[in-house]
């Protein structure tokens, strides 16, 4: 840049260094308003309810910003740090590298918090397979996922992610529900593996731990997580099989169980208005009725 008088150019005092941090503080205060945003916009009203899918896609969307923005920022200390040499005093040197180097050691601690906390996550998903493992009674290959039955006095299912994807049904439950409505919980969990629930979980467990224990965005993010994904495979469910013997099926587990989450589910489904069932994704499945189930039911189906 040459002044009015033509003197020789020179760079301006620190300019690069300074833009740097500069940067890096506004992709830091938009990281933080994005990453406090995401659990507010989860979490506030009712509209989460009838749109799950939207709410969630919301979430993710933003939360990926905080995150970018969180990257973005340290991108620029490391910048500002490489450009250090053009700070116009050693003071301004010394301080953009400092910034450079806690940025750093920030990102630093929180991936070994998360690859720390990551592992007792999945190990909860093995301890729940290693516990109904003795009692496995068939297991079923299907495009995807593999059904697993396993002898238990309890009604459960559930979808276990990973690379061999599988999905476990007890007995009891084969023995409680009709075909339609077995067939729709299997397609409920199927969802959950086909749509990734698994990962959206495991986000939401690990923002609630990262976040400070006395905010209660964390936590409430992470209870709001864990009901929009079953929301989420409900409607699937719902869209696939007929949302009739989803809404029976948890309507007959909520009468078993004494749960009134799951009672709201089924009434839920009865509240909206559904197109006939498509069946595009429905898992195909070689169900044959139990003894105990065609007895109760008189052998109609
Ligand atoms: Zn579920």
């Amino acid at each position: 840049m040459s002044t009015c008088c033509g003197r020789p150019s020179r760079p301006a005092p620190g300019g690069s260094a300074a833009d740097a941090v500069i940067a890096a503080g506004a992709f830091l205060t938009a990281a933080a308003a994005l990453l406090l945003l995401s659990p507010w916009l989860l979490t506030g009203g009712r509209w989460q309810v009838r749109h799950p899918r939207t709410a969630l896609t919301a979430w993710f969307a933003v939360f990926g910003g905080g995150i970018a923005a969180a990257l973005a920022s340290v991108a620029a200390a490391i910048l500002a740090a490489v450009s250090g040499g053009t700070a116009a005093t050693a003071a301004e040197a010394v301080t953009v590298t400092l910034v450079a180097w806690v940025s750093l050691g920030g990102v630093g601690a929180v991936l070994a918090f998360i690859s720390l906390s990551a592992e007792p996550l999945s190990q909860s998903w093995r301890a729940s397979l290693a516990r109904y493992a003795p009692a496995v009674s068939r297991r079923e290959q299907h495009p995807g996922y593999t059904l697993v039955w396993f002898d238990a006095p309890e009604l459960f299912a559930c979808a276990v992610p990973g690379r061999h994807p599988e999905i476990l049904v007890s007995t009891a439950l084969q023995d409680a529900l009709t075909i339609r409505q077995l067939q729709a919980v299997i397609a409920h969990e199927h969802a959950h593996l086909r749509l990734g629930h698994g990962w959206a979980v495991r986000i939401a467990e690990l923002n609630a731990l990262c976040l400070p224990r006395m905010l209660r965005a964390g936590r409430d993010m992470k209870r709001s997580t864990l009901l929009l994904v079953e929301l989420i495979a409900d409607d699937t469910a719902a869209g696939q099989v007929g949302a009739v013997h989803l809404a029976n099926a948890l309507a007959a587990l909520a009468k078993t169980t004494n749960d009134p989450g799951l009672e709201l589910r089924a009434e839920r489904l009865t509240l909206r208005r559904w197109k006939p069932p498509t069946r595009r994704h429905l898992p195909q499945l070689a169900i044959r009725p139990t003894d105990a189930a065609v007895e109760r039911i008189g052998g109609t189906y």
